[in-house]
């Protein structure tokens, strides 16, 4: 098969992108890559210049990808802040921390890391076998991703944070999409984008995807050019729960054999949310609704917000557990008394 060369310069194209097709070379897939993300940022109007931004990094690619974006671009136009959630993972969280560690520290990047432990005092290592023992309350990366959005809006508040960055890219986007449209989830469904929600409430920092546009092979390649290291040799132990690998699954056989489903996809997405636009009266009418959750006072139109009802319900859990184990270590030892008491009258 003949190599192709890059589109823009005489040298050998290092990679080959099918929807396109484009072929580049390592400088202008770099070039190419920074463009698109820069073009994110201006055409849905993420933030502006002198606007506080608050980077939520895992030590993972993506994460990591849009931070070295960020303070490639806009850290002399903006404040830049790092946010590390630790959700307690033995053996895989605190690598890929250390590693999130390390490029805020050679970028010279403000960081904080929080625990699930300190916030809610419970680590996902204790919520898994909580899950197991009653699977009606869900999944753990349902559980998870609700207390680390809890997390970093709390914080984004408290440093006065404008933009909350993530590192979503296209895939995710796209198989938010379809999972919603599969579950007949709509009010999940208006509420993706690369501008996420559909409130603006003083009570939520508005959450941004920069890499929204970018499909995430693309994302390792870049890694791989730009010698960005992240962490990556192990998945999440919890991850296996995720209805979203299925998905994910099936997106990739789809755009492997269709390439540019994904770009498609979202481009639908946008066209239906933008026939679908909520009123701004509906959104007043939403943001009047909400008041300051009774325990945390993060915004809910409920009594107790999502996260500290889902607290509540695996605290429960674990007094059942408790509950339990007290019966079966009594009903053990009624059982040595009784045959003690046998073998005695015996
Ligand atoms: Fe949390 Fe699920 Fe991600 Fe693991 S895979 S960190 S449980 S959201």
């Amino acid at each position: 098969m003949k190599t192709k060369q890059c589109d823009r310069c005489s040298k050998k194209a290092s990679i080959s992108l099918e929807y396109g097709p484009h072929h580049y070379c390592e400088a202008h897939f770099t070039k190419f890559f920074d463009n698109r993300v820069k073009k994110t940022i201006r055409k849905y109007k993420l933030f502006k210049p002198g606007e506080k931004l608050l980077v939520a990094v895992s030590g993972g690619k993506d994460s990591l990808v849009v931070l070295h974006l960020i303070h490639k671009y806009y850290s002399r136009s903006n404040e830049i802040e790092v946010l590390i959630i630790d959700e307690g993972v033995k053996g895989y969280r605190n690598k890929a921390i250390t590693t999130a560690k390390k490029h805020c520290k050679e970028k010279g990047i403000k960081h904080k890391v929080i625990s699930f432990e300190d916030e809610f005092g419970i680590t996902n290592d204790d919520i898994m076998p909580l899950l197991k023992q009653n699977p009606k309350l869900g999944g753990t990366c349902a559980f998870c991703g609700t207390m680390r959005r809890h997390i970093m809006n709390k914080y984004a508040k408290k440093i006065k944070a404008d933009k909350l960055i993530t590192g979503h890219n296209l895939d995710d986007e796209v198989q938010s999409f379809v999972m919603n449209v599969f579950n007949n989830d709509f009010s999940r469904l208006i509420r993706t984008g690369a501008r996420a929600g559909i409130i603006e409430h003083v009570g939520f920092v508005k959450r941004i995807k920069p890499l929204y546009e970018t499909p995430e092979k693309e994302i390792i390649a870049y890694c791989a050019f730009n010698e960005i290291e992240h962490y990556s040799q192990e998945c999440c132990p919890y991850s296996w729960s995720a209805k979203r690998n299925e998905f994910r699954e099936m997106l990739n056989n789809f755009e492997n054999r269709f390439p540019g489903t994904l770009f498609s996809t979202l481009r639908f997405n946008e066209q239906l949310k933008d026939n679908l636009k909520v009123s701004k009266e509906k959104k007043k009418e939403f943001s009047e609704k909400l008041k300051a959750c009774s325990k945390c006072g993060e915004p809910t139109e409920k009594k107790f917000c999502n996260t500290c009802e889902l607290i509540a319900k695996l605290q429960d859990e674990k007094k059942k557990t408790k509950k339990s184990k007290t019966k079966s270590a009594n009903k053990k030892y009624n059982k040595k008394l009784t045959c003690a008491t046998t073998k005695y009258n015996k």
